[in-house]
């Protein structure tokens, strides 16, 4: 691709923005993403993944198996008191850092350009 002959502008290389970039490329459309910081990065997050977005991290070329990343499946919550506050997660998640997810997609992105 070359100028700027765009047909979609994305504002902003978060999760939201870096995967809508790839499912478009991956339907043909020419996109350019813009992220005001240097990939990778850290971010604040929990880096809990409800296992609901595996099959769609995967759709965009994720490889998460490879990635023998921890499963979580328990939650506890504890008070300043000691009390404790504990369940299961039915569904569950895996844990990843936004600084490695966010540069697997960004990477997984810049393969499409
Ligand atoms: C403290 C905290 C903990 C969280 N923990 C979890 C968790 O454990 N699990 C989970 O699933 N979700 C978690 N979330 C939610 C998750 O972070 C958001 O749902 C997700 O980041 C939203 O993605 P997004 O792409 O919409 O926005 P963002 O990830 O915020 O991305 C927006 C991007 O736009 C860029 N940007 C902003 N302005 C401009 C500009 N003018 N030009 C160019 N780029 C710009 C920013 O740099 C940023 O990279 C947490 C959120 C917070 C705040």
């Amino acid at each position: 691709m070359s100028g700027y002959d765009y047909d979609i502008g994305i504002a902003g290389g978060g999760l939201a923005g870096v995967t809508a970039a790839i499912q478009l490329r991956k339907k043909g459309y020419a996109v350019a993403l813009w992220e005001k910081n240097k990939y990778p990065f850290h971010r604040v997050c929990g880096e809990y993944i409800s296992k609901e977005s595996w099959n769609y991290l995967q759709s965009c070329g994720i490889d998460l198996p490879a990635l023998e990343l921890p499963e979580i499946n328990k939650l506890e919550v504890s008070a300043p008191n000691g009390a404790l506050l504990k369940s299961r997660l039915d569904l569950g998640g895996f844990g990843i850092s936004r600084y490695r997810l966010d540069y697997l997609l960004y990477e997984e992105a810049k393969r499409w350009a």
